[in-house]
């Protein structure tokens, strides 16, 4: 793809890397077969070479500082918010096109650069403030159950139940073979702690000694909603505890809710160029492992549950991100599930963070695609590997729906 960029533009850290992006793209538009959002609007803006062309107009209008792009700019803010960012495109790209790299720049530019109304602004700083903070999401989660009855439908099914409080057993191993550290997260500590507990007792079995670093929010959600203040502060205080000790003490850092394993492995790009972390981003990033990759290391016992037909679904974070495939899945089955077939399972369930509660219709139309995908063949339960999926789908799915770890114990 051709650019005509300014040399000043061209020069700069992001110009830089857009350019050298853009310059990839052969627009041979195989990415938009798999697009979630192009498959169920059809329109060349809502796919990722229409968006990848978006971007970069916004740049060469800035290159030229264009002062009647205001309404283009709106245009491209409107299909960049209607992105997953759930990367099926990348895994499809023949061209190996850094999809996710572009469109964060992109995001970040055009946000700074386009005044968005005042309650698409207020809902944005509400699921910062209240959703990734564990006590404050608590709160909100009490109250949305008592005003359940009064919320329109779409939210009112994604409220969740009220959690069992846990004993919480520390699981010790003697002389383990590796030592690991992991966050309780901040919707997950909130919903479904049981998670964690499952994890690490499965780790023990296995002679892997799994330490609690508290309940932490990985960043994620201020940094895909452009608060990047609030995102780079939460950044730097978890290199600033998890350094030392994944320095001295702890082999890696384990992450059982695949959203947050991918955001935690992105630290070393997002913070390459702060000269006093930069080393440790990459230090962290390097040790942090999504539990998936330990599956293989797990010893597991033949499973006495009634419930051994399952759907399994792979989230983005999993599958595209992190290119991690069939780690669960053969776990499972050495576990004695079934595991059934689930058609179309590449494209995104319509989770993606904060995607359901900003852009609820398309949301819900992937939602209800899935679910019929995953409930096809009868399963028992459906299992994933990410909190925000496990929440989206249990909003709408008829049968349970766990973390697999939950399976293991
Ligand atoms: S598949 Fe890759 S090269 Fe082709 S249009 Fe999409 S991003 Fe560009
Ligand atoms: S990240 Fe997902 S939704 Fe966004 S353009 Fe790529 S395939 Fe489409």
């Amino acid at each position: 793809m051709q650019t005509s960029f300014s040399s000043d533009f061209i020069k700069s850290k992001d110009g830089e890397r857009v350019n050298e992006i853009l310059r990839s793209c052969v627009h041979c538009g195989f990415c938009n077969a798999t697009c979630p959002t192009y498959q169920l609007t059809g329109d060349e803006l809502d796919g990722p070479r229409g968006r990848i062309y978006l971007i970069k107009n916004f740049f060469e209008e800035q290159s030229k500082q264009d002062n009647d792009s205001t309404s283009n700019n709106e245009i491209g803010l409107k299909h960049i918010d209607r992105c997953l960012t759930c990367l099926s495109c990348e895994t499809t790209c023949p061209s190996g096109v850094k999809y996710g790299e572009l469109v964060d720049i992109g995001r970040k530019h055009i946000n700074s650069n386009v005044k968005r109304n005042l309650l698409d602004k207020l809902k944005r700083k509400l699921i910062i403030n209240f959703l990734s903070n564990p006590k404050k999401s608590s709160f909100v989660f009490a109250l949305a159950r008592m005003a359940k009855p009064f919320l329109p439908s779409h939210l009112a099914k994604k409220v969740p139940a009220k959690t069992k409080q846990l004993n919480q057993p520390e699981f010790n191993c003697k002389n383990p073979k590796k030592r690991t550290l992991t966050i309780a997260g901040c919707v997950q500590a909130a919903t479904a702690p049981q998670i964690n507990q499952a994890a690490k007792k499965a780790l023990a079995k296995s002679n892997i000694q799994c330490d609690d670093s508290g309940s932490k929010c990985c960043g994620a959600l201020a940094f895909h909603l452009t608060d990047l203040d609030n995102a780079y502060a939460t950044i730097r205080s978890n290199i600033d505890e998890w350094y030392e000790k994944l320095s001295v003490n702890y082999d890696n850092l384990i992450i059982t809710s695949s959203g947050c394993s991918s955001f935690i492995k992105q630290y070393v790009t997002i913070m390459q160029d702060d000269s006093n972390y930069a080393d440790k981003a990459k230090h962290i990033s390097e040790r942090c492992l999504d539990l998936a990759e330990l599956a293989p290391e797990l010893n597991i016992e033949k499973t006495n549950s009634p419930d051994k037909i399952i759907a399994f679904h792979s989230p983005c974070t999993l599958q595209h991100v992190q290119k991690i495939k069939g780690s669960i899945e053969n776990k499972l089955t050495d576990a004695g599930f079934q595991l059934v077939e689930v058609h179309n399972s590449h494209i995104c369930c319509g989770s993606a963070g904060s995607y359901s509660l900003l852009e609820p219709e398309l949301s819900t139309q992937l939602l209800n695609n899935k679910i019929s995908e995953l409930e096809r063949n009868q399963p028992d339960v459906i299992v994933t590997a990410n909190i925000g999926c496990l929440m989206h789908l249990q909003s709408a799915s008829k049968v349970a729906v766990k973390h697999w770890a939950e399976l293991l114990v």
